[in-house]
C-alpha cells in the first residue's frame, strides 16, 4: 500500500506513513454511517385540519357551522402542508381537500336549498295568515 499524502511505500501492517506520518486508512473499517434521517416532527394541525374537514362537510347542510369549521380547516391544513419536516403531509392534503369541499357544498346548500326553501316557508306562513285572516273576516261578518 502507498501513502496517499506523500505516495511512498507503507508496509500493510503499520497504520501511520513512515515517511510522512500521515495515517492509513484501514481498508478493513465500516463505511462511515450514513447520517440517519432525521426524526418526522408530528403534525397535529394536519390532523386538526382533517378533523375540521370532516366537520365541515358533515355539517355543510347546516347554514354557519361549516364556514367556522371549513376556514379553520384549510388554515390547519396548509400551516399542516407547509411545517417543515413533518409527517402527515397526506392528512393535511386531505383536511384541505375535505374542507374546501365541504366549504363548497354548504354555499351550495346554502343558496339552492335553505335560502329558498326558508322562503318558501316564510311565502307558505303569509299565505297561512292571510287565510286565516280573511277567515276571521268571514266568520264576524256571519256572526253580527
Ligand atoms: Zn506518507
Amino acid at each position: 500500500m502507498y501513502c496517499n499524502k506523500c505516495g511512498s511505500y507503507i508496509p500493510s501492517k503499520r497504520t501511520v506513513c513512515s515517511n510522512c506520518g500521515a495515517p492509513v486508512p484501514d481498508p478493513n473499517a465500516p463505511a462511515p454511517a450514513v447520517e440517519p434521517e432525521p426524526e418526522k416532527r408530528p403534525n397535529g394541525i394536519a390532523a386538526g385540519g382533517l378533523v375540521m374537514g370532516i366537520l365541515t362537510l358533515v355539517f355543510c347542510w347546516f347554514p354557519g357551522i361549516p364556514f367556522f369549521t371549513g376556514v379553520a380547516g384549510v388554515l390547519f391544513s396548509i400551516a399542516g402542508i407547509l411545517k417543515k419536516n413533518a409527517r402527515a403531509k397526506g392528512v393535511a392534503v386531505a383536511g384541505l381537500i375535505l374542507s374546501v369541499t365541504g366549504l363548497g357544498l354548504s354555499v351550495f346548500m346554502l343558496f339552492v336549498i335553505t335560502i329558498p326553501g326558508v322562503t318558501r316557508y316564510l311565502a307558505k306562513a303569509e299565505e297561512a295568515k292571510s287565510y286565516a285572516r280573511t277567515a276571521g273576516v268571514v266568520l264576524r261578518t256571519l256572526i253580527m
